[in-house]
């Protein structure tokens, strides 16, 4: 009989209906499949038997035998606790329970042989274990036990309702002998030989109940790579499909617009990067499929002048296009930058964001729909229903992390068939990371900066040293500089961050008092137009300093700006800490940033603050991001359900990541509709895992 794993968990024996809507709701296992896919976060070393004379202060879990003695009850402030002596020939120890007291003095046996297991804390000069787990000796002798036990994720509802790691360990083991192990194979055969890989069977067995470490690490290689692989396959067709079905519109000449922009309006000379990197969107634009593209480079790489000359090819071949901004700010500075160039090739160019007001939005609606209107800028108000481009043919997004993956698909959305998509972000994402989370794009990196840039000299300053960092504040301003200073604002609500800011702000304008000195200040509770109002008063030079939240952390540019000084700097996680001192040193001048924080850092702050003042490569800082905060947490993957992974890991698996991608590529190269008989078992999990939504919920 074949195993059916979609059997709910209901059914399992030991489970029943109180315990099934536990682990539905807590671990959201539903099915004996969903169960088998509950991996242990670590294994526990049973081989060990302590003597009480040997326990440390600081031992985690450890095993002892000897004898309960007695019991004694305590009264604490709520019921009591009922402790026993537990007794070997070295020693005492407290077993303590504050529950199920009753149930443990009328089956516990005094004076007999126990193996005792659990945590043992220090506490008024005894050690002391909380409910461990007891097996009588006699019986733990003749139990065949692995000598590394799982550890199950487990949650605190759980173990208060009595689903202990022992008891998922039982649950587990009942499912192991109901279906046998009889679990189809997953993966090809010529795989499994020539990549040595444990068959399902024994992996899924040896990574719940290892018989040794060699075959432990075996099960997860082989559970890994799958997961990997399959992932990998999904991503890859996901891009063949593209190509091969989903027609673009091949832009075929490169026309006036381009040329003349090239020949006569280019406001510099691009760098090598930004050259190879127009050509790859040219050739992609040409070709008959449709574009997904990301556009990598580092804060002030240049990547706008990219988007626009993207624009004019579309523009060239009869199209429209679009580039959409997260933030208001940063769409009108697009605007404003595009809008300069536009007039000069007499292109016809909108803004559409959230202040757009009514009679602005039906004469951009009309002139879209007509096709007098060729590019628009904007925040998501872009994806409004009511904007409708007569032939849209290239969308541009700009600082992909802030937009999830279904507003990419919605843009799609625009036009009968896909328009072309670029998708630029400033944030360097390690390959390996780029390769899993957008592996369905084709990737383009600027890798260079333009020419003449001086390194930003970045420190770190405590608050205590604050009198001389205004005394260098005030010696840039008379050399003619300008001066961000950026308050964290964790929380869009917290008014504490506001009164932070509030109270810098007073202490900023006291010692730089008008008329000598214009302070501008933008935050997120103030009106569009004001904040605007505020913002354009610094770009046109009329204040010398910014004082504002986070709100600026995305593409602003004054190439004047030279210092960058960020309060409470330890609150800032590292890419935004990046984005920002990207805000200075875009112009000739040598620029600084300055990490103000207080003397009390957590461990992961001081590393942050080290790695800002030792380096600028955003690549470098992504990847100690990323070993910081974990992938899950990068550019709001975690929000897309991206990398939802039940037991590899990007950054410790990358190799098998790199491997599971060799293998699915190499497969699908010869045989891309997965019809060779030897593939069938490919096709039959691929779908099955597409239907189940198991690892495929990142799908967009
Ligand atoms: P980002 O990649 O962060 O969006 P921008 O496109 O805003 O960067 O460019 C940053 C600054 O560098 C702008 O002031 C832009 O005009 C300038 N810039 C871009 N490319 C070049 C170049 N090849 N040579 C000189 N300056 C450039
Ligand atoms: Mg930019």
């Amino acid at each position: 009989m074949s195993v059916n794993l979609q059997t709910p968990i209901d059914y399992l024996k030991g489970v029943g209906p109180n315990r099934a809507d536990l682990l539905r709701s807590e671990l959201g296992i539903h099915t004996y499949q969903d169960l088998i896919n509950l991996f242990p976060n670590r294994y526990l070393d049973r081989t060990k038997y302590y003597k009480i004379s040997e326990l440390q202060r600081n031992s985690s879990e450890v095993q002892v035998v000897g004898k309960i003695t007695g019991f004694k009850e305590v009264a604490q402030k709520r019921g009591k606790r009922l402790v026993g002596k537990f007794q070997d020939d070295t020693g005492t120890l407290d077993l303590v329970w504050f529950r199920g007291q009753k149930w443990i003095r009328d089956s516990i046996k005094l004076n007999t042989p126990y193996v005792i297991f659990g945590k043992v804390n220090w506490f008024n000069g005894v050690f002391n274990m909380p409910h461990p787990e007891l097996e009588l000796l006699s019986d733990h002798k003749n139990n065949l036990r692995s000598s590394m036990q799982a550890v199950y994720p487990s949650t605190e509802k759980l173990s208060n309702k009595g689903i202990t790691n022992r008891v998922m360990t039982k649950i587990m083991q009942s499912l192991f002998l109901e279906t046998k192990g009889k679990f189809s194979e997953t993966l090809p055969e010529h795989l499994i030989s020539e990549l040595k890989l444990l068959s399902k069977n024994d992996a899924l067995f040896n990574v719940h109940f290892p018989k040794n470490q060699e075959l432990l690490s075996r099960a997860e290689f082989r559970l890994k790579f799958e997961e990997l692989f399959y992932i990998q396959l999904q991503l890859i067709l996901k891009n063949l499909i593209h190509k091969s079905k989903i027609k673009g519109f091949p832009f075929e000449s490169v026309g006036d617009y381009f040329n003349t922009f090239y020949k006569h309006h280019l406001p510099f000379d691009l760098t090598n990067a930004q050259k190879r990197v127009i050509k790859e969107i040219r050739h992609d634009l040409g070709s008959n499929a449709q574009m997904n593209r990301l556009l990598q480079g580092d804060v002030g790489s240049g990547k706008t002048i990219v988007a626009f000359m993207s624009m004019l090819m579309a523009l060239d071949n009869g199209f429209q296009a679009c580039l959409m901004a997260p933030t208001e700010i940063l769409s009108v500075q697009h605007y404003t930058g595009l809008l300069e160039w536009s007039n000069k090739l007499n292109i016809r160019i909108q803004i559409l964001t959230g202040s757009s007001t009514t009679s602005e939005r039906r004469n951009i609606h009309e002139s879209l729909e007509n096709g007098d209107l060729q590019i628009l800028i904007g925040t998501h108000a872009l994806l409004e229903d009511k904007v409708k481009f007569k032939n849209l043919g290239l969308a541009i997004i700009d600082e992909q992390h802030r937009f999830g993956v279904a507003q990419r698909s919605k843009l799609w959305k625009k036009n009968t068939s896909p328009p072309h998509i670029l998708v630029m972000t400033a944030t360097p994402i390690p390959r390996t990371l780029a390769m899993s989370v957008y592996g369905d794009l084709d990737i383009s990196i600027i890798d260079e900066l333009p020419p003449g840039r001086q390194a930003i000299k970045t420190v770190h300053r405590y608050d205590s040293n604050r009198l001389k960092v205004m005394r260098f504040m005030r010696d840039e301003i008379t050399k003619g500089r300008q001066i961000y200073i950026v308050y964290p604002l964790i929380q869009e609500s917290s008014a504490l961050d506001y009164k932070d800011l509030m109270d810098g702000y007073e202490s900023i304008v006291r010692e730089f008092p008008q008329p000598d000195y214009q302070i501008s200040i933008v935050h997120g509770k103030m009106k569009a137009a004001d904040k605007d109002y505020e913002m354009q008063r610094f770009v046109k030079g009329e204040t010398q300093i910014m004082v504002a939240t986070t709100v600026i952390e995305v593409g602003v540019n004054v190439p004047n700006a030279s210092v960058m000084i960020i309060e409470s700097a330890e609150r800032f996680g590292l890419s935004q800490l990046h984005q920002l001192r990207g805000r200075v040193g875009r112009g000739a001048e040598q620029s600084y940033c300055i990490l103000m924080t207080s003397h009390k850092l957590s461990q992961d702050s001081k590393v942050r603050l080290e790695t800002m003042v030792r380096t600028s490569d955003g690549f470098e800082i992504a990847e100690v991001d990323l070993k910081l905060r974990g992938p899950g947490d990068i550019m709001g993957t975690q929000q897309s359900g991206v990398l939802n992974l039940k037991i590899a890991n990007i950054i410790k698996d990358k190799d098998i990541l790199q491997s599971a991608r060799y293998y699915a590529k190499r497969i699908l190269d010869n045989d891309p509709s997965l019809g060779f008989p030897e593939h069938k078992v490919i096709l039959k999990t691929y779908r099955e895992l597409s239907k189940y939504k198991n690892i495929w919920n990142y799908i967009s």
